[in-house]
């Protein structure tokens, strides 16, 4: 059977390149740039003060001259004020450039106004203090954000401070998200006997808004091929189309054979993974097929395993990585497939640690819930000790 590792590859090589759009800077959060960011002016754009106080000559209190003729005000946005002469100083406001002459600012809490225009200084100050060099942060042309990046509020404060109104990233992708199953209803109802609330409709749906997809979910289909054609028909243009349920080898499993009937590639039906093993990937053109296993946890894992890594490399970013930490406790597991099981990974005194968690299997969502990553167990290890290091896959 196909092992994890040669299935993620096998979507990753079949996705389509990103493609790029502009948006206005305030829609630009959770996109991920697609340019890289040049400086378009230097940062700060002039020498400036960082205090409010008096700008002044640090040798002249050296000197002993403590006593400073004030010879004008400087305020951000007002112009540039006087030049700062032996025993002058200016007033001085955060953000307001430094007038010639002056080689630092003292803090106005360490002053006292005296009469006639005049400023005693209490303490001395090296020169360059509270006086930001222009160009201190960013030179004009420097690079300060790159292609790949996503963008959050401190990337758009960049964005702004280089007068960046719009900005090239790329495009999300859509997904629509189809429950299959005869027994499904819909949430707000009490199940019948046989009956089961459609609970990985929205739980996908959330799953493909996390992952940056501009998704839908549609009104769950029956066990039904006439239903599921017309579905697969009806749904050529979205991007990504995900299905669960109706995967396995059962009676009423069609959605295989109605994608290929619809001439959908099927790459990969089956991967030696627990859970999830029924799970399929399908190309239509550009378009692409996940079928996904019904029973919640597995739907939740191969979303986040094969659904989530390939919407990720469409929309221009990386395919996340495991992490590796310390196990706390033994896992014993029946080899034969790359088992996910479900753990906490949590800091204590500065190191990450793992812990498996206990859960009814691929239909205990319930159970499911408490957990934030996925443990990695190799396909051919049947006991991971406890105080081993492993790798997991962050959920959050
Ligand atoms: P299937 O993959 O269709 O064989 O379904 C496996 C199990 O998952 C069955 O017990 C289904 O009732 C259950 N299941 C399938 N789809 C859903 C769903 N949308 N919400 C909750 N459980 C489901
Ligand atoms: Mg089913």
């Amino acid at each position: 059977m196909l092992s994890y590792e040669h299935a993620l590859q096998l979507i990753l090589d079949r996705i389509p390149a990103p493609s790029r759009e502009s948006v206005p800077v305030t829609r630009a959060l959770g996109r991920v740039l697609a340019e890289d960011v040049a400086a378009d002016i230097d940062l700060p754009p002039f020498r400036r003060a960082v205090m409010d106080g008096f700008a002044l000559r640090s040798k002249d209190l050296e000197r002993g001259w403590f006593r400073l003729r004030v010879v004008g005000e400087a305020a951000a946005g007002a112009g540039l004020a006087p030049r700062v002469g032996p025993a002058e100083a200016v007033r001085i406001m955060t953000g307001a450039p430094v007038p010639a002459g002056a080689d630092a600012v003292q803090r106005v809490e360490l002053t006292e106004a005296l009469e006639g225009n005049e400023v005693l200084v209490r303490e001395p100050v090296a020169a360059g203090t509270y006086v930001q060099e222009a160009a201190a942060e960013v030179r004009r042309g420097d690079r300060v954000l790159s292609a790949g990046q996503e963008i959050g509020p401190p990337q758009v404060g960049v964005l702004a401070s280089f007068g960046r109104s719009s900005v090239r990233v790329y495009r999300t992708r859509g997904a629509a998200l189809i429950p299959t199953g005869d027994e499904l209803v819909e949430i707000g109802a009490t199940p019948a006997f046989g009956q089961i609330r459609n609970a990985n409709g929205p739980m996908l749906l959330a799953q493909a808004r996390r992952a940056g997809l501009r998704a839908r979910l549609l009104t769950p289909a029956g066990d039904d091929p006439r239903a599921l054609r017309e579905v697969v028909r009806r749904n050529r243009r979205v991007d990504i189309l995900v299905f669960s349920g109706g995967l396995s080898m059962g009676e009423r499993d069609y959605v295989r054979g109605v994608l290929e009937e619809e001439g959908v590639e099927v790459v990969f039906h089956r991967v030696a993974v627990k859970p999830g093993k029924p799970v399929l990937f399908g190309r239509r053109g550009a378009q692409l097929i996940f079928g996904l296993p019904g029973n919640p946890v597995s739907t939740f894992v191969t979303f986040e395993l094969f659904v989530r890594p390939a919407a990720r490399r469409w929309m221009g970013l990386s395919a996340p990585v495991p992490a590796r930490a310390r196990l706390q406790d033994r896992i014993r597991h029946r080899p034969g497939r790359l088992f996910f099981k479900p753990g906490r990974c949590d800091l204590s005194e500065g190191r990450m640690l793992v812990r498996p968690l206990d859960t009814g299997g691929s239909s205990d969502i319930t159970g499911f819930a408490r957990a934030n990553c996925l443990i990695m167990v190799p396909a051919d290890r049947e006991v991971l000790e406890a105080g081993e290091t492993v790798s997991f896959l962050f959920l959050n």
